[in-house]
């Protein structure tokens, strides 16, 4: 017998309709014969509280939270992970044996793209543009990663000095708040820079603007945008010769490690890749 009210997972957003990540858990639950079920729902921010509490009383064996309730739900949960205490924000809750717990996997599936990529962290210097939510889950899982220095340029310079300051205190990088010019400089000693802002999201067609000719010979470039995947960004930064990862790895993996946590199964990561390839278009 199929106990449904086992088997239900979400994502709760507002607005959410465009958010892709039911199309990537969906593959991976048919790919691994799975009888689950992940829904979008639209959620406004005073519902939030009501819509947790429904949520644990319905049995959901877990949920993700996007725009904008990734802080605000960390009231409603009984537990967060370490790192998600220190990132100050939530993406992914599992219901385990009745307490729900929060996480943050943004980062973490920030991390796995690169180590698919075979790159590693420790003793790296990474710039990263932005100071917003996935900026700060990255910094964070880098610096606690191993990363030595991080340099972090934000427009609104008090978020930007805010986070690293933060990164600063709380881990053993160093960090420096760097202010966003019109034509951003890359530090001399830097080895990944990442654009971890929304400009180039979908349909937006812009790009950070970089001094592309202080990019470091063998600086990764690697942006958090998944839709498109070949971004404005990535395109300047390999016309300037760089190696370069795009967004889709990140969002694969950080819904890998919630799917793992839900269902005990490693992720089919390839099949949920693919989906959301063809959800994209990618280029
Ligand atoms: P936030 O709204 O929290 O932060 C947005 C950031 O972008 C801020 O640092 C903001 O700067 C900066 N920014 C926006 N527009 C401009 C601009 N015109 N000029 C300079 N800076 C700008 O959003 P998130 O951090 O949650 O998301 C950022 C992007 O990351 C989104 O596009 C999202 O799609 C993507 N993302 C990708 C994931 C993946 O798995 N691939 C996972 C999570 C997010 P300021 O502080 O000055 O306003």
């Amino acid at each position: 017998m199929i106990n449904y009210l086992d088997t239900l997972t979400a994502v709760f957003g507002y607005p959410v309709s465009e958010n892709p990540t039911v199309v990537m858990m969906e593959a991976a639950f048919k790919t691994t014969g799975l009888n689950w079920k992940y829904l979008t729902i639209e959620v406004r921010p005073d519902d939030l509280k009501k819509v947790v509490r429904g949520a644990r009383a319905m049995g959901f064996k877990g949920f993700n939270l996007t725009i904008p309730h990734k802080t605000a739900v960390v009231q409603y949960l009984d537990e967060i992970t370490p790192a998600a205490k220190l990132i100050g924000a939530v993406n992914t809750v599992h219901h385990m044996e009745g307490r729900l717990i929060g996480d943050n996997t943004d980062g973490k599936g920030f991390i796995k793209a690169l180590e698919e990529e075979k790159i590693g962290i420790e003793g790296k210097n990474i710039q990263i543009l932005g100071a917003g939510g996935a900026a700060r889950a990255i910094s964070v899982e880098l610096a606690l990663a191993g990363a030595t220095n991080v340099y972090i340029v934000n427009r609104n310079a008090e978020k930007g000095l805010d986070l690293s300051n933060h990164i600063g205190y709380n881990t053993a990088a160093q960090s420096a708040f760097v202010p966003w010019l019109e034509k951003i400089d890359i530090k001399e000693d830097v080895d990944i820079l990442i654009n971890a802002t929304s400009i180039g999201l979908y349909p937006d067609e812009s790009q950070p603007v970089i001094k592309w000719e202080s990019l470091p010979a063998a600086t990764l470039v690697c942006d958090v945008i998944p839709n498109p995947p070949n971004t404005g960004f990535l395109q300047s930064a390999k016309a300037h010769g760089a190696r370069t990862i795009d967004g889709l790895g990140m969002l694969v993996y950080q819904g890998a490690i919630g799917f793992k946590m839900w269902t005990g199964y490693e992720a089919p990561v390839r099949e949920m890749k693919q989906a959301l390839e063809g959800a994209f278009g990618k280029t």
